[in-house]
């Protein structure tokens, strides 16, 4: 029976090869097969554009692109790398909107599934019964390849919205699940992976697996925040709240770093938890500019004030606040909104405060999207730095990094803001610091200049290099978001005592470790 079933995959694995390579020779793309509907693209451009990101730093071409229409597509195309067993070198990515940084998203001469061609079955909107109880709330049920912006308009749709958020939309569902999905929302719903509730997965031996905490729950957290090691999500059930029209968004200045992140946690606190909806902020080092505004539509409707406010080159921190309102209820808001801003010791002449509807608030992100990209300042080297740095060393952290290493600042925002873990779940495979509080730290650079120069990318990568060595060196106990290491020896201190559940999780769903090459965490075969 072993001989045969050795002799089948050997054919299998022949039939298969046959196929593709027939293929490539042919035609640029053929037929999955008829229950699926899906194609493979195996002619230049689709595979160049698969070896393409955000971080435009890695660039590794696959040897095919499967352009699948439903799960049976995807559930295919793993088994039959599955069937070709250790010795093949093939692996599989699954491709979001390709926002990684480092070639997360590639299969270098493997394959790339691109999620955004997944379509099947649609979005379905299930309103639920008016209770607070997550048993019964609403939901939408969406494809792994849906972007984020699709599901906003949509659920908007039916007075819906998600509850928690990226600052950017236009990245797909299965992309940020992989990760966490982190903004300003999460200090009252926790992360995105803390907002779903069941999800469909493909794993890396081609089964499709339907999921929840309650039902296959060690492949649910296995897969929130995996890094796309476990499985590929297909579909994702995402919780949902009603949805405000409009948003009062507010930014104060704060020159003394402590005033500014004892506000920060105060208004993060569970006694003003319901304050504000969206709680942010970032660090302004003597800089102004395109880039460093990148996030922003933001316009206060006192720009004179604004103009009149001189930073006379200290570095200023920004607390940003929303509060998502209907308009009826403009009055009670505006108390509301006056008597926590009352407490607050940021610097009196600079409140700045605007109205946006609710849909340009969430895609803020957006429209300086576009205005990069006509200055063809969009599509450069992004050598970010994401970090999770515990309360308890926030400040040894910023006087060094924001005081000593960022001096001159590099192109791009830095964003700080507190989460309570409390809102993480645990049994998720995401890493993040042993403390209730902790720190998002995003240092968004964009490289724009000659890559020596002080803007450029061997500038930026340095002082990356040297704030990851200071945190190292001082025990700040600090967790890379988004990571990125070259060494499997770098990803178990990663991990820490999360790194034999992670093996293990591996072993079990994974096994071959066909999936997400591109994080460079195992290596076909393990
Ligand atoms: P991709 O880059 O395509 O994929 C990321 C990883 O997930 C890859 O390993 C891939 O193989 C895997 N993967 C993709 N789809 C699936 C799937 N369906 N199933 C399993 N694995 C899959 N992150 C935040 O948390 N908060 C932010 O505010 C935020 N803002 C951002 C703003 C910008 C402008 C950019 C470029 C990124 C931002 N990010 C933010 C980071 C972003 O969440 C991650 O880079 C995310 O992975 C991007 O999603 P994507 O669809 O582009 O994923």
């Amino acid at each position: 029976l072993r001989s045969f079933t050795i002799l089948f995959l050997s054919c299998v694995t022949i039939i298969t090869r046959f196929d593709w390579c027939f293929s490539s020779i042919t035609t640029s793309s053929f037929s999955l097969n008829a229950v699926g509907g899906g194609h493979f693209s195996f002619d230049e451009t689709s595979l160049r554009n698969a070896a393409k990101d955000f971080g435009n730093r890695f660039q590794y071409q696959p040897i095919a692109v499967m352009n699948p229409e439903s799960v049976s597509d995807i559930a295919n195309t793993i088994k039959h790398v599955w069937l070709m067993g250790p010795t093949s070198h093939l692996t599989v990515a699954a491709r979001g909107h390709a926002h990684s940084l480092q070639g997360q998203a590639q299969a270098p001469n493997g394959i790339v599934i691109n999620m955004e061609s997944l379509k099947l079955p649609g979005m379905h909107l299930h309103l639920g019964a008016d209770s607070d109880s997550d048993s019964d709330s609403p939901y939408v049920d969406v494809s792994g390849g849906e972007l984020w912006i699709n599901i906003l308009h949509e659920t908007l749709r039916f007075g819906l919205t998600p509850r928690s958020w990226t600052d950017y939309l236009h990245l797909t569902v299965g992309g940020t699940l992989s990760n966490a999905g982190v903004s300003g929302q999460a200090f009252r719903h926790g992360p995105q992976i803390s907002n779903v509730q069941q999800l469909e997965i493909v794993t890396g031996t081609g089964q499709v697996v339907n999921c929840s905490k309650d039902e296959n729950g060690e492949l649910f957290h296995s897969v929130l925040g995996g890094l796309g090691q476990f499985g590929i999500i297909t579909r994702a059930r995402i919780l949902l709240e009603p949805a405000p029209t409009m948003v009062k968004w507010i930014r104060v200045l704060y020159s003394d770093f402590t005033a500014f992140t004892r506000d920060q946690e105060k208004l993060i606190s569970s006694e003003n938890n319901n304050a504000f909806d969206y709680i942010e902020g970032f660090v302004i080092i003597n800089r102004t500019g395109l880039l460093n505004n990148w996030r922003s539509t933001f316009n206060p409707q006192d720009p004179i004030q604004a103009n009149q406010f001189k930073s006379d080159g200290r570095t200023l921190f920004c607390l940003e606040l929303a509060k998502y309102f209907n308009p009826q209820d403009i009055d009670f808001v505006n108390e509301e909104v006056e008597k926590h801003l009352s407490y607050l010791h940021y610097i009196e002449s600079t409140l700045f405060l605007t109205e946006v509807t609710y849909v340009e608030f969430l895609d803020r992100v957006h429209v300086s999207e576009l205005k990069l990209r006509t200055k063809g300042l969009w599509d450069v080297p992004h050598p970010w730095l994401n970090l999770f740095v515990p309360r308890s060393n926030i400040h040894k952290f910023a006087e060094v990094v924001f005081g000593n290493i960022l001096t001159e600042t590099s192109n791009g925002p830095v964003l700080i803001y507190p989460v309570n873990k409390s809102k993480w779940d645990n049994r998720s495979s995401v890493v993040t610091p042993d403390e209730e509080v902790f720190y998002l730290v995003g240092i968004l650079a964009s490289a724009v200049g000659d890559s020596s120069g002080n803007d450029g990318i061997e500038h930026i990568e340095g002082e990356n290099r040297r704030i990851l060595e200071y945190c190292e060196r001082n025990n700040l106990g600090v967790k890379q978001y988004l990571p990125h290491y070259n060494t499997q020896e770098e990803w178990k201190a990663h991990f820490g005592p999360k790194w034999e559940s992670f093996l293990q999780r591996k072993s079990v769903y994974d096994p071959l470790a066909i999936l997400a090459p591109g994080q460079r965490i195992f290596q076909k075969a393990i």
